[in-house]
């Protein structure tokens, strides 16, 4: 009989640790008979990241999924509504410097050439705004969808703002309750291969030997399986994305009623960027900057006058946290029967908020794909680590581009940052191609792929890329479904203008309900 795969041990209770726990005891009946069995082991004595405050939508799909209450989870978590980004002064720095890189994908990318459409009809509307509502209504601080919507349904897409720390113990309560996952608190001392190389037990401080057939390490930036035993050798990407510190402060808002924002919002500084979510009842805020190109207190010392600028808080009475990352990730996050998932699998600085949707994805890859014997494990970990080596290389691209594309010429950081050699070959095969062509499905081949066309196309002309034009016409300029495709975006708007409430008071709304859907 072939050894089975029966039982999975998750180390790490981080957001990393519990999305992969749900995920896996969703899909494969952890609270069933005959269903696999789902342990997560987290040390008392050493906490999460406890930042990690901006999601994707897919978010809102991974939670769907696994049965949450969405009411439940705004309500516990502290979440808000994120409709996208808006980059401040990313591109020259001036004061009217802004743009926006929205959830919802352009309107008619399917049917036009929406790049040549927009300088055609549109020339004088910001890319984002001609070719979706979305960036007006976070301009104006609405929600993404009415106070009666059913639960997870839209107007526009959206995914969450929320607290790192609450989300990480409603999934805990989630699991554990629901789902049927065993939880062991206890510090892992030991880790025990088998004859092949395979982990056959981790050793704990007070619950001695965990047995297991697949292990997931989720134990954050020091990887406890996958860096400290497996030694799996790590990518750095320092030379191309530099940034590898952060100092974050929470800010309270300066009214209970104050609006909240409907995007990140991502303001570039000299030697970084200040990430700025708005909350339920405070706002996560932070510097990300390149220790290489500022010192510690010239940041801490922007990041307070940002606040200030922004906020009546007394500086005074805020705490800087400061986080170290190495920017990059393990080439190899599957070895043997052991997968990394969360940030002991990488990290890169968190513009895009892709941490988090990363996790989401791995989790979803490993439950789609669980080997179910032994022997099929190692196949699957080939295949799985070369999907996310690709994958985590075009997130790096993908970052490198807000860099690249900028005009700011006011630190070394910026000019750096523009230097030909800190930039990806396939970035800039990619960069000669949509001089003449905007980034479509042609060009990428991930199926679950993070950044696709729409995110580019929101990136490049954002910043300001004009692509030649062409020679020749094409059939994909049509000025009649141009026509329809601009007057389909407006009506969206005005329809949202007219019947959207604010952020706060859907938020409002949903909190102050007790128990049943929104
Ligand atoms: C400045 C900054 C901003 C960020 N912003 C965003 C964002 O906006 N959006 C986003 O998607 N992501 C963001 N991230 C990333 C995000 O915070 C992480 O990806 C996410 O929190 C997942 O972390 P994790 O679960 O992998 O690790 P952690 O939260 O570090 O969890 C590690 C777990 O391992 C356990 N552990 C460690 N050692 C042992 C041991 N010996 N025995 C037992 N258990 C052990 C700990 O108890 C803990 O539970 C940000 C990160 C940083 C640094």
């Amino acid at each position: 009989m072939e050894s089975q795969i029966n039982s999975v041990v998750i180390v790490g209770g981080g957001t990393a640790g519990w999305i992969t726990a749900a995920r896996l005891a969703h899909d494969h009946c952890a609270n069933q008979p005959g269903g696999l069995t789902v342990t997560l082991i987290e040390s008392p004595d050493v906490g999460p990241i406890g930042v990690g405050e901006g999601s994707w939508p897919t978010l809102r799909v991974t939670l769907r999924e696994i049965g949450v209450s969405e009411s439940d989870f705004i309500r516990e978590c502290e979440v808000s509504f994120k409709q996208g980004s808006k980059f401040v002064a990313w591109r020259t720095g001036a004061d009217n410097d802004f743009y926006y890189h929205p959830f919802m994908p352009p309107e008619g990318a399917l049917d036009i050439d929406v790049n040549r459409a927009w300088l055609k009809h549109q020339p004088e509307a910001p890319f984002a705004y001609a070719v979706s509502a979305q960036p007006q209504l976070c301009e104006e601080g609405l929600a993404p969808k009415q106070v009666q919507t059913p639960e997870y349904a839209a107007f526009s897409n959206y995914g969450y703002h929320l607290n790192a720390d609450k989300f990480g113990a409603f999934l805990r309560r989630y699991c554990i309750e629901k789902l049927g996952v065993n939880y062991i608190e206890d510090h892992i001392t030991g880790v025990n291969a088998a004859e092949d190389g395979h982990i056959r037990s981790l050793s704990c401080r007070a619950s001695g030997e965990i047995t297991g057939d697949l292990f997931v390490d989720c134990t954050g930036g020091r990887g406890l399986l996958i860096n400290q035993h497996f030694k799996a050798p790590f990518v750095d990407c320092t030379d191309v994305l530099f940034n590898n510190k952060a100092l974050a402060v929470q800010v309270p808002y300066d009214t209970p009623d104050q609006n909240i924002a409907s995007a990140t919002i991502s303001t570039a500084q000299s030697s970084g960027w200040i990430w700025d979510i708005g909350l339920q009842t405070r706002r996560g805020m932070g510097y990300v900057y390149s220790s290489a190109h500022i010192e510690r207190d010239q940041v801490w010392e922007a990041l307070q006058a940002h606040i200030a600028s922004t906020s009546r808080v007394n500086i005074e009475t805020l705490t800087p946290r400061e986080l170290s990352f190495r920017p990059g990730y393990r080439s190899t996050p599957w070895v043997k029967n052991c997968v990394a998932v969360g940030m002991s699998s990488g990290f890169v600085e968190p513009l895009e908020a892709s941490a988090i949707a990363m996790v989401e994805i791995c989790a979803k890859t490993i439950s789609n794909e669980l080997p179910a014997t032994k022997a099929a494990m190692a196949i699957v970990a080939q295949r799985y680590n070369q999907r996310f080596v690709e994958r985590w290389d075009s997130i790096v691209e993908f970052l490198k581009l807000h860099y690249w594309l900028s005009e700011r010429d006011d630190s070394d950081y910026w000019r750096d940052n523009r230097r030909p050699d800190t930039l990806p070959q396939h970035l800039t095969e990619m960069l000669e191609l949509w001089k003449h062509q905007i980034p479509s499905t042609a060009d990428f081949h991930q199926i679950l792929e993070l950044f696709g066309p729409p995110s580019y196309q929101y990136i490049l002309y954002g910043m300001g890329y004009k692509p030649a034009d062409r020679v020749t016409r094409s059939r994909r300029d049509n000025d009649e479904i141009a026509a329809q495709v601009f007057q389909s975006v407006s009506d969206s708007l005005k329809k949202g203008l007219r019947g959207l409430p604010t952020n706060r008071s859907l938020l409002n709304a949903i909190t102050q309900r007790s128990g049943e859907g929104i």
